[in-house]
């Protein structure tokens, strides 16, 4: 068994923590929010006071943070990981960054003398608690094989798409897909109760029509058809707007570099964009459809 760091304790890193502490790993965790290291303490984490405590001597990293820049933060400078952790030991990130942050950080983790994997997720929080997320691996093929034993802990699906930064590109195209799903399914389900088709009857036609996807099946975003929808929670998050946001955002840049017309993508990315800046980012994505203007009065909707 190995002992590991697992920095960024929120809606994937506590139940991916959770995980490895059942599969026998001892692990020491981090994070800024003292809401979410209570949450880790209580699965048996032992929670470090810094970045540096959480690192030494151990045998891998893992990352699950918001965004590029957080990584970024948390794993170069003079209180970052890079600095801390073991020379020789590799940094498993499976937040969703981007390709080039991705590869730049593989690079200034080789001249700190440690390694660095991208291994973003897919399979939301259901994934995270079942332990059957999908993983997709970009890096050197030595780093990720100290990397990979480790995530069967967490995922049911793992692959090694390529050389650094190349998971994070499998990540930037299926998560165009999911994100366009999200907003589709966000903007036809309102007009679904407006023609006053019954939620559970629609649910029901199309999860057996051309029309079904994971996303639909998964997080239909009308409350009170599908148990483990965050729609049928009050939208708390889950998959936060802020977050399909960046996804949104990475892959219309990322498209925008290779001159490849993404125009649904852009507009996805303009409907959760609209809806964070009318205050509901922190809302799940599924929340959309409140934004769109879904009648959820039976449900409690978070702020
Ligand atoms: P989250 O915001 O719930 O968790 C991030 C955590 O990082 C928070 O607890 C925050 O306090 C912590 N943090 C921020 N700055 C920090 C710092 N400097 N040091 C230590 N901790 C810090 O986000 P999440 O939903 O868990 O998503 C994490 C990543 O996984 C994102 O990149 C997201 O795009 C990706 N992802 C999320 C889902 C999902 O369904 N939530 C699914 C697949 C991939």
């Amino acid at each position: 068994m190995s002992k590991i760091a697992w920095i960024g304790l929120g809606h994937m890193g506590v139940p991916m923590s959770r995980n490895m502490v059942e599969a026998g790993h001892t692990v020491r965790g981090y994070d800024v929010s003292e809401t979410a290291r209570e949450a880790a303490r209580s699965n048996g984490v032992e929670i470090a006071e810094s970045i540096a405590d959480a690192v030494r001597d151990v045998d891998a990293v893992f990352t699950m943070l918001q965004s590029a820049k957080v990584v970024e933060q948390v794993v170069t400078g003079p209180d970052g990981a890079f600095v801390h952790m073991p020379r020789g030991t590799v940094v498993v990130d499976c937040s969703t960054i981007g390709i080039d942050t991705a590869r730049s950080l593989a690079q200034t983790a080789k001249e700190h003398g440690v390694g660095f994997v991208d291994a973003p997720v897919s399979g939301g929080v259901q994934g995270a608690e079942d332990a059957s997320l999908t993983l997709m691996l970009g890096g050197d093929i030595d780093h990720v094989a100290v990397a990979e034993p480790l995530l069967k802990s967490v995922g049911s699906y793992i692959v090694h798409v390529g050389p650094s930064g190349d998971g994070q590109a499998m990540k930037v195209v299926n998560n165009a897909l999911m994100a366009v799903g999200m907003a589709t399914a966000c903007e036809v389900s309102v007009l679904a109760q407006r023609l006053g088709l019954d939620p559970q009857v629609y649910f029901n036609i199309v999860t057996r029509s051309s029309g079904d996807s994971w996303v639909f099946r998964n997080w239909f975003p009308l409350p009170d058809v599908v148990e483990t929808s965050p729609a049928s929670h009050g939208y708390e998050p889950g998959f936060m707007i802020d977050l399909i946001h960046k996804d949104l955002r990475l892959a219309t840049a990322t498209a925008a570099e290779f001159d490849v017309r993404l125009d649904t993508a852009a507009a996805a990315q303009k409907l959760f964009a609209d809806a964070s800046a009318a205050g509901a980012g922190e809302r799940d994505c599924t929340g959309l459809a409140v934004t769109l203007g879904a009648n959820v009065e039976k449900a409690t909707v978070s702020a």
